[in-house]
């Protein structure tokens, strides 16, 4: 089951069909591209709206966080709103001092001191601070360290009558405001100046409240660009003015301002952000959220939607391979159909049941293959009639080399047995004396002495055959051969008063041949030399060489061989004019059978001459292997 497993997902992804390949890829690319752009689009789009709902939290909760400060400072400012209900201009009483400023930090909890000062110099010195109370390690005491404001610009405009609102002022690592408010009598006069100071650490802890996600926080700027108040009490103080949204609202003194990009918040993080100007305070509220919150839910989009992505490809793929699979059956097995038939066996059919084109095409196919099947019978055919037609003609030539076989053979045998006829007519004659009978038994044992020769012929011819192959060969000396045969013919020799004169100019004559055969070569040269030359005539037999071959040359200077006759002169029963003048009887087998056997030997036979003047016959024979007798002794 596993492997099955295993070879189907070979057979889909690896396997070497190239177009079931094409098909899957063409189907994943068809699937997945318009996933892609969905994806991308939907994540895009996503994407926007998130940042647009992003931007108007942070630009909501920029706004009440302005609303907020704004509130506390109205609320420190109605908290220190004194009227005295009568008419006087004599300042409160001093043992009402008390009562009134810690009656006021009670209701406030956010000023840090408060102090009564003096406006009437009737009564006191107007500027000077009649009586403080202090926040000092939570309980409220009364602060001797009294101060003198008569100079200052808030008190001066207090005294007149208004309420002041002092710029941000750094105490220890802090920012304190300070609000100034005139207490009025009933007839509108100023007795005296609450002076109040309001720690903005309080502003921020009113921004506990409004929440923008789990880390997004809200701090107040200054017209001057520093941080009067922010959660992460290391940054107050520190220049804002740099960051985009801060630096836009301060030019721009009425904007609210969301970024549109990311960037990096105050504490170095990357943020997005919207800030708002608090216009009374002069201030901005800045509400940034860090990125990696805000965009949290992105993230999680696009992980699930990559998630989504990659299993619907998945799917794609296990379909594709699927359908590609079945799509490709029919076209494998018309491929196979076409390499089987392609391969000669016409008889094979290909099934294929798709009933489409598919299917019109492996009918096609089928009918190709009948039709070849067809096309096979009649080449076979063909095959056959040429082979017989050549049958034929080897018979005929057969038939042919028979007839002039048995023409050959009559007319050599007719003439010698004619002889004899006419010979043993003339023994029965009455008169007959010694001297004729012995002529004419010479005559009948020439005659006889021709059939023999004859016969020998025939008898060589049907023992080596028309093509001789070499076997029973062992190294033999072929000078020591040559002279064997050359005595052979030493009474020949005695007749025509002729001689064979033999030499070597080779030390080493060894060759591995076959000494029946070869003996036969040299017999029929020799005694041809002999036949074709005149009486008394020499006859020349030499043997030479090299360390491979040795080469036997049979010269004689007898009738030659015309030159029209040279081409033919190997080919069995061919006899030239001249020496059927010459020598009556003759097969024409000799030379054939010859050739036959030297090249059988791998060697070479052949001749020069000329008409008239004499023929030399040249046979080289390889040495072969010469059973250990060393190659060497050519004589120079
Ligand atoms: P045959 O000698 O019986 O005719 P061969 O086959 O031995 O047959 O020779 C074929 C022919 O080659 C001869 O008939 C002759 O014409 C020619 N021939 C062979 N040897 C010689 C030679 N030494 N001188 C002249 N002609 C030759």
């Amino acid at each position: 089951m596993r492997t099955r497993y295993w070879y189907w997902i070979w057979k889909t992804f690896l396997g070497p069909s190239r177009l079931r390949k094409r098909f899957v890829r063409t189907f994943i690319l068809v699937g997945s591209l318009p996933l892609i752009l969905m994806g991308a689009v939907s994540v895009y789009l996503i994407n926007l709206t998130h940042n647009i709902d992003v931007r108007a939290l942070e630009l909501n909760i920029a706004s009440q966080g302005a609303l907020k400060a704004e509130r506390v400072v109205d609320q420190a400012i109605s908290d220190i709103e004194l009227r005295v209900t009568y008419e006087d201009l004599a300042p409160i009483k001093a043992d009402q001092y008390d009562i009134l400023l810690s009656g006021i930090m009670k209701d406030n909890l956010d000023f840090i001191d408060i102090s009564l000062v003096c406006t009437t110099p009737d009564f006191c010195s107007s500027g000077h601070e009649l009586r403080r109370w202090s926040k000092i390690g939570g309980s409220q005491v009364v602060n001797s360290n009294l101060r003198n404001f008569s100079t200052e610009k808030g008190f001066l405009s207090s005294a007149e009558g208004n309420k002041f609102i002092s710029e941000p002022e750094l105490r220890e690592g802090k920012f304190y405001l300070s609000i100034l408010s005139p207490i009025f009598n009933t007839r509108n006069q100023v007795i005296a100046v609450l002076y109040a100071s309001l720690d903005l650490a309080k502003i921020e802890e009113s921004f506990s409240e409004l929440k923008l996600g789990e880390t997004g926080y809200i701090y107040l700027v200054s017209q001057s660009g520093r941080i009067l108040s922010h959660k992460d009490q290391k940054l107050i103080n520190q220049d804002a003015s740099n960051i985009a949204i801060i630096s836009e609202i301060l030019k721009n003194k009425s904007l609210n301002f969301s970024h549109n990009l990311y960037y990096a918040g105050i504490s170095g993080n990357s943020v997005s952000g919207a800030g708002v100007y608090i216009k009374d305070l002069n201030w901005i509220a800045v509400a940034e959220w860090p990125a990696l919150e805000s965009q949290a839910l992105i993230r999680t989009i696009f992980i699930q939607v990559t998630i989504f992505f990659l299993a619907t490809l998945l799917i794609i793929t296990i379909f594709a391979s699927y359908v590609a699979l079945k799509l490709i059956e029919p076209i494998a097995e018309i491929r196979q159909g076409t390499s089987i038939i392609g391969s000669g066996d016409f008889n094979y059919r290909v099934v294929v049941k798709t009933g489409d084109e598919l299917e019109d095409l492996a009918i096609n196919l089928n009918k190709m293959a009948e039709h070849l099947k067809g096309l096979e019978e009649l080449r076979d055919l063909r095959l056959k009639t040429e082979y017989l037609s050549q049958s034929l003609a080897k018979e005929k030539e057969l038939s042919k080399l028979k007839d002039q076989f048995i023409t050959t053979v009559t007319h050599q045998f007719n003439t010698p047995l004619s002889v004899i006829n006419w010979a043993l007519d003339g023994l029965r004659d009455q008169d007959i004396n010694r001297e004729k009978i012995n002529e004419i038994s010479g005559i009948i044992a020439k005659s006889q002495k021709d059939i023999v020769a004859i016969v020998s012929d025939l008898v060589t011819l049907s023992e080596i055959g028309f093509k001789y192959r070499k076997e029973n060969d062992k190294p033999l000396d072929i000078f020591e051969l040559i002279k064997k045969v050359t005595d052979a013919f030493s009474n020949s020799l005695k007749i025509k008063n002729s001689k064979i004169i033999l030499s070597k100019s080779v030390e080493n004559s060894i060759a591995t041949i076959n000494e029946f055969t070869i003996r036969k070569v040299f017999e029929n040269l020799i005694d041809n030399a002999i036949g074709y030359s005149d009486a008394g005539s020499e006859i020349l037999v030499d043997v030479s060489g090299t360390e491979s071959t040795l080469v036997i040359k049979v010269s004689d200077r007898g009738i030659g061989i015309p030159e029209q006759d040279k081409d033919l002169i190997f080919q069995q029963f061919y006899r030239a004019r001249n020496a059927v003048a010459k020598k009556n009887v003759g097969t024409g087998l000799g030379l054939f059978i010859s050739k036959s056997i030297v090249d059988g030997h791998g060697g070479r036979i052949w001749f020069e001459s000329k008409e008239n003047v004499g023929t030399t016959f040249f046979v080289q024979i390889p040495r072969g292997n010469q059973g250990g007798v060393a190659n060497s002794g050519v004589v120079k």
